[in-house]
């Protein structure tokens, strides 16, 4: 007998009750050894009057047992202030959100035989999923990317780690680095530095827009995908949709101590009750969590009776329809009873510990040599760009910068191109210093803001520094 575990149990919102359930009672069924802590999370947890949907003694049972079986959470409507899954991501900083994607026996889709077999590594705390948004005008809405180098190299060594765990040969990294060459370009730059040290992987670099594209035509050809927050909650969702849907795609959130599993779908509340819904995304996300315990052996039993159900064409509604199709409960039941055995579809993959990345904790606060050499201005004006520019360049003449050039929504509109672009009320004024090699210092742009600020409406303002002879700020088009 192996050892018990010590597993902390939220039953989630909706169907949740009714997956989780069904998962419990087949990883129980297998032989593994978990003591299952249940505890409160979500909608039940709004409605005692708690803001963040996730109480203290939730909380603290993850911190004791550092291992979770999630089902969904709902995000009220009318109470209650935030999502009790964000709040549980980002409390323990599961960076790592690992998503596989893979055919099912006698499941129907459009790539029936074509053995899909991929995974996908998404970053899943940075990026425009920080929540720094502001409205700049009543009509401009800003949202900041946040790509950082130390969460570039958390996710990347975690894909190539996965990439060992499961023995696969290739890992793509799929960015929109020819764009935001700043942001997506972090992330490519690492993933190129890191691979370098995984010479037993094939690495390879793919713009996302391609990747999606590939995922539809060939979607064979990919192993494990690695990508930013954003572009991976699309492609993954994209690959839910190639095998047959929500009710077989499992999940997992991994941070440095702390894992979650759960499924991508959401508590379906349509469905709640109603003992319909198809259990295999919760199912599959405590295969991945048994693994993650080492259980391989109750891992691959539960995945072959898993297989050996679907092909015996026994199937949830969400395949079948309502006619012929098996309860919630019965299809448990028909797993349990194949536990043992084996699919003459599902292959056995190699399955090894997943070595976590060992990135430091420590905040990442070095402060690397840089130098100011200007800076951007965004004023709020409902002037057209050639007065704002000429009112510019007479507040400014007297003073250590120089108005270099205006852009709007990325387009340089002054000194004019000649073009007319759309433009909005939100203006980029790019002030450069006119003092040579030396950094122009705060007091410096204090003192030109105080010329501008009584005259013009500014918004917000970025510094414009230089790293070595690295530029650390990106040109409009159009300007030189
Ligand atoms: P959803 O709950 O995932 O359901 C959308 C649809 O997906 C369902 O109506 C159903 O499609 C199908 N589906 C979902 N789970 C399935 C399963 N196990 N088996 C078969 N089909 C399944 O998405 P939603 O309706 O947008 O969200 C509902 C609530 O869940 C929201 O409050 C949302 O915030 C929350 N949510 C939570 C999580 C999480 O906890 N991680 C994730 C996503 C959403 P058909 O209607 O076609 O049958």
């Amino acid at each position: 007998m192996t050892k018990t575990h010590n597993v902390t149990f939220i039953k989630g919102d909706g169907i949740g009750p009714e997956v989780t359930e069904a998962t419990r009672r087949i990883i129980d069924a297998s032989g593994v050894r978990i003591d299952w802590e249940e505890c409160m999370a979500g909608a039940e947890v709004f409605k005692m009057g708690q803001p963040t949907g996730v109480p203290q003694e939730t909380i603290d049972s993850l911190l004791r047992n550092k291992i979770a079986l999630k089902g969904p959470l709902e995000t009220p409507v009318g109470f209650g202030e935030k999502s009790a899954n964000v709040t549980l991501r980002k409390l323990f900083e599961t960076y790592a959100n690992i998503r596989p994607i893979r055919e099912f026996p006698g499941v129907p889709t459009p790539y029936k035989g074509r053995r899909i077999d991929f995974v996908i590594v998404r970053e899943n705390v940075e990026d425009l999923y920080a929540g720094d948004e502001y409205m700049q005008t009543p009509g401009t809405a800003q949202t900041l990317k946040l790509i950082t180098r130390k969460g570039c190299e958390k996710i990347v060594r975690m894909a190539f780690e996965y990439a060992r765990s499961e023995g696969r040969q290739t890992v793509h990294c799929a960015t929109k680095a020819n764009i935001m060459k700043f942001s997506e370009g972090l992330m490519k730059h690492t993933f190129e530095d890191i691979a370098t040290e995984y010479p037993d992987i094939n690495a390879q670099h793919i713009i996302v827009d391609n990747c999606a594209h590939q995922l539809v035509r060939f979607p064979e050809k990919f192993d494990v995908i690695v990508t930013t927050n954003m572009n991976g909650d699309i492609l993954s969702d994209l690959g839910s949709g190639l095998i047959g849907g929500l009710g077989f795609a499992p999940g997992a959130n991994l941070g440095n101590d702390i894992a979650i599993f759960e499924a991508v779908h959401g508590s379906a509340p349509k469905y709640a009750g109603k003992n319909q819904i198809n259990p295999t995304a919760v199912l599959l996300s405590g295969v991945m969590m048994l693994r993650y315990l080492h259980e391989f052996q109750a891992a691959d039993r539960i995945e072959q009776a898993l297989a050996v159900t679907l092909e015996q064409g026994h199937f949830t509604r969400d395949v079948k329809g309502s006619e012929g199709a098996l309860s919630t409960t019965d299809f448990t039941h028909k797993i349990i009873d194949n536990l043992g055995k084996t699919s003459n579809f599902w292959p056995k993959r190699p399955h090894h510990p997943l070595k976590m990345p060992n990135v430091s904790k420590q905040p990442d606060l070095v402060r690397s040599p840089s130098k100011v050499v200007g800076f951007d201005l965004f004023v709020e004006s409902s002037l057209m760009a050639h007065e704002l520019g000429k009112s510019l360049e007479e507040l400014v003449k007297d003073s250590p910068v120089k108005l270099k050039m205006i852009s709007n929504r990325g387009v340089k509109v002054y000194p004019s191109p000649g073009t007319t672009p759309d433009v909005v009320d939100l203006w980029r004024c790019r002030l450069m210093a006119t003092n040579g090699d030396q950094e122009l210092s705060d007091d410096q742009i204090f003192k030109t803001l105080d010329l501008v600020r009584h005259k013009h409406r500014w918004m917000h303002l970025e510094k414009l520094s230089i790293f070595g002879d690295k530029l650390g700020y990106s040109k409009a088009q159009g300007e030189d």
